[in-house]
């Protein structure tokens, strides 16, 4: 049961082949067999899951199948990264801060996949507070990369990756603040989208740096992601950033219906009319040789496919870290600043003073990495260093944006990897700060930017999936899901399963 798609499941469970009990109780089987290895989940709800199946095993009988009723997504299992607000389930953002905390309300992108009658499996681990690229952050222990353990899985979502990765669940939610959902995505072998700034609801989705922020997908197929990714979208009056713009129909998109370039996938050219562009700038000295033979030559499929490949330049694209990693510890401050031991959250013994309350509570509650952010968030955002450091990056992150801009005068988007090597040995850069901000550096740009972006599989160097990364302008998901779906129907990177968890 662990192998099916959410397509296929939601045929299987539409035809009545099999329950969602059934397929709920077979994969909480397979996540208590392989947690062990992985780690890759910080709450599992065993209970919830069930009675969710139940309901919605209901649902379907009533309704005669989901299809009929227009609700493919009913009775389908999916996990939630625990930044996501849960009512009544553990929400713990992977941090001692909030070890103990329960949500009394559900984050908007739950409740509106929960309406769908999606079941919830459990919560997955994450890097604390969002913060890292390889799980190696959490509260709760490192995760473990399916395709090969002592690897990391990529962060901040690796929990997700790596769930999805070993079958626990087809599918599950991500946020991407710098490439938190396409990093691993890219780690594991997995699609992974991060939709345009203000696409998907932040409400109840715990914030790290405001305006990068982004919920998005994590699934084996670009069709996967597409089927998730609607209901999760739209204008949501509780989040003020997020956009009153029509929602395409992402599943019909997949076959180039309602997209803004003219294309016909019937034919043997899907991708006749769509321009793609190269940036010199994205196979610079940084990458992986291995990783840049396997992305060009994903190139190439697409061309081979009928799309025509534009060399362009992005010519900021070295400013993108520093200046990510200035504007996003600035947000960071501000936004963390509400764990204050007071209201919610992990509170210190017995303190002397409301300063020690503050103090010992912030001091015992975060860990070293999210302690590191909040320190140059401060630093940058303080008096003597306001225009030299914030207003430096924020001036360099409009000329970021700009190069996008202009590249989208002669391009529908742009192809190149998603990050620099394939995943990287647990503990190999922990010492090293600014070594693990490095693999930031082809992601970092989209959020800096706002722009929709995906990672998918296409290929492998040494054994370790390798991602390829399209970034499209403004509320063009669409045309990057169909891109990633046609390239799917002549690669079979995304179909390969790691060793040990077939
Ligand atoms: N790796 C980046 C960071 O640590 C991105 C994290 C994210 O997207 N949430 O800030």
């Amino acid at each position: 049961m662990h192998q099916h798609t959410l397509k296929e499941l939601s045929v299987l469970l539409d035809k009545k082949e099999i329950s969602s009990t059934e397929v709920t109780q077979a994969l909480l089987e397979r996540i208590e067999t392989h947690e062990p290895t992985l780690n890759a989940m910080i709450t599992v709800d065993n209970d919830g899951a069930l009675e969710a199946a139940k309901h919605a095993d209901a649902a379907i009988n009533e309704l005669g199948g989901t299809a009929s009723a227009g609700k493919p997504l009913l009775g389908v299992p999916l996990i939630h990264k625990d930044i996501f607000c849960t009512e009544g389930v553990l929400t713990t953002c992977a941090s001692h801060m909030l070890h103990n905390f329960k949500s009394p309300y559900d984050a908007t992108v739950v409740e509106r996949l929960r309406a769908q009658g999606t079941v919830m499996l459990g919560k997955a681990n994450m890097d604390e507070f969002a913060m890292g690229s390889s799980n190696e952050n959490s509260h709760f222990g490192a995760v473990g990369n399916p395709w090969q353990t002592d690897r990391v899985p990529g962060g901040s979502s690796g929990g997700s990756a790596a769930a999805v990765a070993a079958g626990y669940a087809p599918v599950a939610t991500g946020t991407d603040t710098g490439g938190s959902i396409r990093q691993p995505a890219a780690f594991c072998g997995l699609s992974g989208i991060k939709p345009t700034y203000g696409r998907v609801s932040r409400y109840g989705m715990i914030a790290f740096a405001s305006s990068l922020d982004q919920g998005g997908v994590l699934a084996r197929s670009a069709e996967d992601c597409a089927y998730l990714l609607g209901p999760m979208s739209g204008v949501d009056p509780r989040d003020s950033t997020s956009v009153d713009q029509p929602v395409d129909d992402f599943v019909t998109a997949l076959d180039g219906s309602g997209l803004s370039v003219t294309v016909d996938s019937s034919g043997d050219a899907p991708l006749n009319g769509v321009r793609i562009g190269v940036a010199a700038e994205y196979f610079s000295d940084g990458l992986d040789k291995a990783v840049a033979t396997e992305v060009r030559q994903a190139i190439s499929k697409l061309e081979s496919l009928g799309a025509s490949i534009v060399e362009i330049s992005l010519p900021n694209q070295h400013l993108c870290i520093p200046a990510y990693y200035a504007i996003a510890p600035a947000e960071c401050s501000s936004n963390l600043s509400r764990f204050d031991g007071v209201r919610y959250g992990h509170r210190c013994e017995s303190p002397v003073d409301l300063e020690d309350l503050y103090k010992r509570s912030r001091d015992e509650g975060f860990g070293r990495e999210v302690k590191r952010r909040i320190l140059i968030g401060t630093y940058v955002l303080s008096a003597g260093y306001y225009d030299a450091y914030y207003l430096k990056a924020q001036k360099t992150r409009r000329l970021i944006s700009d190069d996008f801009a202009e590249a989208f005068k002669s391009v529908d988007m742009i192809a190149g990897p998603a990050t620099p090597t394939t995943a990287f040995a647990r503990g190999s850069k922990t010492a090293d700060p600014v070594s693990m901000y490095l693999n930031d550096l082809y992601t970092v740009s989209a959020n800096l930017s706002g722009l929709p972006a995906m990672s998918i599989p296409c290929g492998f160097a040494d054994g370790l999936p390798v991602g390829l990364q399209l970034v499209s302008n403004y509320f063009k998901e669409s045309e990057l899901l169909y891109v990633s779906h046609q390239f799917q129907q002549i690669d079979d990177s995304h179909q390969q399963r790691p060793r040990g968890f077939e």
